[in-house]
Order: structure tokens, then sequence, then C-alpha cells
């Protein structure tokens, strides 16, 4: 069963028109002829090289919703996502949505002479970006964190240490967050680092995971870091926390969308798999509880697409509101969660086997419950709501 088959049923919303699924088909046929075959190696190293960034951006697959006097395509957000759909679908790595995160923090609150700075240079490839926000004393809780930025004539100097940042290897730019004033949120501050000969920047530890391998995460160090006061973004200080939460509901939909393509995956693998596999003679899909649970994860597919497909449509409207994108990444992360969990099962101990895919996507979906907001925050947020 393909994806497709699964879902031809399904509501087609106005943003699902026939340039999108066009394409669609390029960057499909792209990943896999040209990215899939590498994916093991990139797994055993532990990373993506940089430059296999360069050929996606020339072909308009890196940054297609970037305007193009800025070195984009200047399509709509669909693309974006559309890419990132096809990308999880072949198991590749997040590297480009947390890049894809970081454009957008510059297109929304860069000056124009950041906006020219950098987009560019992100649309092609030339520059590999990171988000730097969490850090060995605060994840959740990002008013506490510690990093330092002092002004210092034209400069900032940084002072500090982030923990397991995606792309923290690899990236040559960095948005880190820092404290500019006091204590609480109104003292938070982004800024732009270039990274690559950066004195007192140091990548430490590349971290071992338990999935995810061939996404690189890592510790990074920042000791008396010098960077011009014209990297902080927007220009003016103390903006960093209400930036951050402005970009969330865009960030949280970016989860969601590879939990929909990875659910898709995770049943077609089973269906294949339980057709083939014998067992008291007969196919383990003969039995009624693996036709039941398939039936039970092909349904929980359609609802998740359904769900990420709405809140596409909302985000090109302007309309994805705060509490849809927390019940959206909650609850289809969850939902990836339980439905590998079924499949993985019924594959028996071949299940558990590395080489096998479905052991991949179950253990590189446990951490979607857990970055870019936990689900007992997203939780906590929709409570919040509902009893303010
Ligand atoms: C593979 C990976 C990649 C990552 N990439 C990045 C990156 O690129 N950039 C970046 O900045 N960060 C990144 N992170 C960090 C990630 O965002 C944090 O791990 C996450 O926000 C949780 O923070 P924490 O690990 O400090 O957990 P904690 O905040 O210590 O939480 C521990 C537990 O307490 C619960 N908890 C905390 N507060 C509450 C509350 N108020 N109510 C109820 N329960 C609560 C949590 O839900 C969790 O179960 C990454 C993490 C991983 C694992």
């Amino acid at each position: 069963m393909s994806a497709e088959a699964l879902l031809p049923r399904l509501h087609r919303h106005a943003w699902m028109d026939e340039d999108v699924d066009a394409f669609r088909d390029q960057v499909r046929r792209y990943v896999t002829t040209e990215m899939a075959p590498q994916l093991d190696g990139w797994r055993r190293q532990g990373y993506v090289p940089r430059e296999v960034w360069r050929p996606f951006g020339a072909l308009g697959f890196l940054l297609p919703e970037v305007e193009e006097r800025h070195g984009g395509g200047g399509a709509n957000r669909a693309y974006q996502l559309v890419v990132q759909d096809e990308l999880a679908r072949a198991e590749m790595p997040a590297n480009t949505a947390v890049h894809n995160l970081v454009t957008h923090y510059l297109i929304d609150y860069g000056t124009e002479e950041q906006k020219q700075r950098w987009l560019p240079r992100l649309a092609s490839g030339e520059l590999l970006a990171g988000i730097a926000l969490t850090e060995p004393g605060c994840g959740s809780d990002l008013k506490a964190l510690r990093t330092r930025a002092r002004r210092d004539g034209g400069d900032y100097v940084v002072d500090g240490a982030k923990t397991f940042i995606t792309n923290g290897f690899t990236a040559s730019l960095l948005v880190v967050a820092v404290r500019t004033g006091d204590a609480g949120s109104r003292g938070v501050s982004l800024v732009v680092m270039e990274t690559d000969k950066l004195p007192g920047f140091r990548v430490g530890r590349r971290l071992e995971k338990l999935g995810q391998h061939a996404s690189d995460t890592a510790e990074l160090f920042f000791d008396g870091v010098r960077v011009p006061a014209g990297n902080l973004l927007g220009g003016e200080e103390g903006q960093g926390f209400v930036q951050l939460m402005s970009q969330l509901p865009y960030e949280r939909l970016m989860l969601c969308v590879p939990a929909a393509a990875v659910i898709e995956r995770a049943v077609e693998l089973t269906v294949a798999y339980t057709k083939e596999r014998k067992a008291f003679g007969q196919t383990v899909s003969d039995f009624q509880n693996t036709r039941f649970k398939l039936a039970e994860c092909a349904t929980l597919a359609h609802v998740v697409r359904s769900f990420v497909n709405d809140c596409i449509q909302r985000l090109l409207d302007g309309t994805l509101d705060q509490e849809a994108a927390y019940m959206a990444k909650y609850w289809c992360t969850e939902q990836q969660g339980k439905v590998l969990d079924e499949c993985l099962q019924l594959f028996g101990g071949y299940g558990y086997m590395a080489e096998y895919p479905i052991a991949r996507l179950y253990a590189d979906a446990r951490v979607q419950r857990i970055y870019g907001g936990t689900t007992e925050i997203m939780k906590d947020l929709i409570a919040r709501r509902l009893f303010a």
C-alpha cells in the first residue's frame, strides 16, 4: 500500500494544487535517487556533510518560500512543508527543518541589511543554520537561560554554553539566545553568529543519541565570543522571547508534518511485511489482531494528515493560532509514537533489528515528543487557555 493509496479520500485543501504536486514529485525523485543511497553512510558517521545542501539549494528545494530578491523561489510555505514531508518519508534527518526555522527568524525579524546579508547564502546552501536555545541548566524553561551577551563598544561579548543543538557540528550560522538584560523574559535577545573560525566559539561533544543518527546534535561553548552589535536580530535588545514565542506555531507545525509522513510510512511497511511473514501456517496479516491494529493505525494516519493539512491551510491563511499548534504538536507526535509501537510489534523480533526501517523509525520518533516543546508543556499551555 502506498501513502497515495491511503490518502486519496482526504479532502484536498486549496493549497494542494497541481504546482505543489509537481514540486513534490521533483523533490521525491531527488531525495530518492541522490540522497537515500547515502543515508546509511551518514548514519554511521553521525552527520550529513554540509556540502549535501548545496545542490539541494541550487535546485530550489532548500528555501522555496524565501522571496526571490533574497535568493529564494518566491513560493508559499506549503512548498517548504512538502520538502519536509518528502525528507521525512525517506527517513532523512531534521537538518533542513532547523535551517528553515532559523530562516524564518531572519525573514520575520531581521533588518533589511540582515536579510540581504544572510538569506541568499542560506537559500543557496552556502550557509547551514542552527538555533541554540537549550542550555545544560534549562530547556523547557527558557526564561532561565544564562548565556550572557555583554555590550563592549560596537560588539557583544558572549559567554556561556548550549547543549542538544541540532546542526551544532555542521552549522556555519547560528541564532543564539542570550541574556542581554535582567532575569526573566525581557532580558532575552537573539544574536546571529557566523561560526566558522570564530574566536572563542567551540563545538563540544557530538552527542550520541537513541535515534536520528544521521543528524548531528552537539554541545556548544562561547568563551568571550565577539559579535558585532549589528548581528542582534531585529536590532533591538530584549525582543528575543517575544520573537521565539511568535515563531512557535510554525515550528510546531514543522514537527507535525514528519509525524504524518512517518505514520504513513510505518503503516505501508507493516502491511507489506505482514502480508509476507508466515506463522502457524498463515500470513501474519491473516490474524484478526493484525488487521484490526493496522485498521486503527491507518485511521490515525488519516486523522493526523487531515489535521496537519488543515493547519497548513490555516498557516497560509494567517489563521493558525497558538492553541491549534500546541494541540497539533502534542497530538500528532503522540500518535506517531503509538503507531510505531503497534507497527513494530507486528514485525516480531525483526522489528527490533536496526537493519529494518521500522526499528529506525521507532527510535527516530521518540524525540518528537520532547523537542520543540514537550508533550507536557503543550498540554500545560492548552490547559492554561481552557482555564484562563
Ligand atoms: C535530538 C534533540 C535535538 C534538539 N535540538 C535542539 C536545537 O536544535 N536547539 C535547541 O535549542 N534545543 C534543542 N533540543 C532541546 C529540546 O528542545 C529540549 O530537550 C526540550 O525543550 C526539553 O528540555 P529539557 O531537555 O531541558 O527537559 P526539561 O525541561 O528538564 O524537562 C524534563 C521533564 O519535565 C517536564 N516538564 C518541564 N516543565 C514542566 C511543566 N511546567 N509542567 C509539566 N512538566 C514539565 C518535561 O515535559 C519533561 O518531561 C534538542 C533536543 C534533542 C533531544
